[in-house]
């Protein structure tokens, strides 16, 4: 039998059928199969079945955005299981051509590997202000045999050079995360938070860094994310909290104790590692800011990353913070936890789905009146700004580190 619930009943599930009314897929398809309760049901198929049938669709559907692991009351450790199924389905289908080794060239040779990952960036950078992009995008070489992952530019934001921070300092409060391609798409996230650090009693960085294995697991790869986890453990070594911006990296880093628990060399480290990796939210001081007051806020709309509101549990707290500044005005949308489609890698892979789940966040948008969306994580930024842009939204799209650096007293 495959291993890929190792550790966990797939009986633990009652079928109670309370994870349907939060699941975003299901309540787009209306299929038990592409709702939790069926999937779950599809691992154990999965779990016996020599080769993936056609009702696999239906575990690549999955978001992964684990509404449905918050709201169990039976505590089914949904996000383990998917991962595991992930890496099942992925041993069983022979690599996809072009795209097949351009993920593999991404996931060994570029995310894993900080310094050609920033050398790659710098030439996309070129590439952008030459038009190449707008180029390919206007010739729609996607459509080619083979190009297809040439979509992705449509999410590409606007490539700016690293910018000007302070300083890190060898002996400061926390760690900074910085992540691999985040700082590289939003640079001004990147400096906000290393200003915020600053102020918080400064920063560390770790020359080792790597990136923090969530896409290798999204892609099923959890041998690599595993590698990954045990080299950012060894970069990160001491007692300082490690902060950071994203929340999906947030979220991999808080799983590196559950990642190698059956690892008897590393498993207590892993745990220790995790218990001290903090969203930028968690360590962040309002007193720190300035209440100037103002008479005319801008009203925001604060989105909730679903691994910072499902994985970690954040929600109240940067909202709280975000309240405190005179010039901003809070507007809710209905489902603001609810996901924007983005899913680390997986709006690549299923297009449609993704698109009809963004398109109702945007008319909710709209309807708040909100001039500004408010989120903590590179993918959903990227997956807001290309459909804001796409649909002719004026609304702007900021991190909360950019809010707070922009009131740093
Ligand atoms: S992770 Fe999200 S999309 Fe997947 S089954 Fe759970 S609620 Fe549905
Ligand atoms: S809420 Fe939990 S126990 Fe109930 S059907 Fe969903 S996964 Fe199973």
């Amino acid at each position: 039998m495959a291993d890929f619930h190792r550790g966990f009943d797939l009986l633990e599930c009652v079928s109670c059928g309370l994870c349907l009314e939060v699941c975003p897929t299901y309540d787009i398809l209306r299929d038990e199969g592409s709702g939790p309760r069926g999937r779950i049901l599809l691992m154990g198929r999965l779990a016996s079945a020599g080769s993936p049938g056609e009702w696999t669709h239906h575990l690549d559907e999955c978001v992964g955005c684990l509404a449905c692991e918050a709201r169990c009351p039976a505590g089914v450790p949904y996000s383990g299981m998917l991962d595991h199924a992930h890496e099942s389905l992925r041993a069983r289908r022979p690599e996809r051509g072009l795209a097949g080794r351009m993920e593999r060239w991404a996931l060994d040779e570029m995310l894993s590997d900080k310094n050609r990952l920033d050398r790659l960036f710098r030439n996309l950078r070129y590439m952008q202000r030459l038009g190449i992009f707008a180029l390919a995008k206007m010739l729609r070489l996607h459509r080619l045999p083979g190009l297809d992952f040439l979509r992705g530019l449509r999410w590409m934001p606007r490539l700016n050079a690293p910018r000007k921070a302070p300083t890190a300092r060898p002996k400061a409060a926390y760690y900074y995360f910085r992540g691999c391609v985040g700082p590289h798409l939003f640079a001004g996230e990147d400096q906000a938070a290393r200003r915020l650090l600053d102020r918080l009693g400064g920063y560390r960085e770790a020359k080792e860094e790597t990136c923090c294995g969530a896409i290798h697991r999204h892609r099923g790869d959890l041998e690599g994310s595993r590698e990954l986890a045990k080299r950012n453990i060894e970069a990160f070594a001491g007692e300082e909290e490690v902060v950071t911006t994203s929340a999906g990296c947030g979220a991999a880093m808080k799983e590196y104790g559950n990642w190698l628990a059956d690892d008897p060399a590393w498993a207590e480290r892993a745990r220790e590692f995790s218990q001290r990796v903090r969203d930028l939210s968690e360590v962040m001081d309002a007193k720190i800011l300035s209440t100037r007051p103002c008479s005319d806020p801008m009203l925001y709309s604060y989105e909730d990353a679903c691994h910072a509101v499902h994985a970690q549990g954040i929600s109240e707290r940067p909202r709280e913070i975000l309240d405190g500044l005179a010039t901003i005005q809070r507007v809710e949308m209905p489902h603001a936890d609810r996901c924007c489609g983005a899913g680390g890698t997986w709006f690549l892979d299923q297009p449609e789905l993704s698109e009809t789940m963004i398109r109702s966040k945007v008319e909710e948008l709209v309807a708040s009146g909100a001039e500004m969306l408010v989120v903590a994580n590179p993918g959903c930024r990227m997956q807001w700004e290309r459909v804001l842009r796409e649909a002719g939204v004026s609304a702007k799209v900021a991190h909360p580190a950019e809010i707070w650096a922009e009131h740093l007293d």
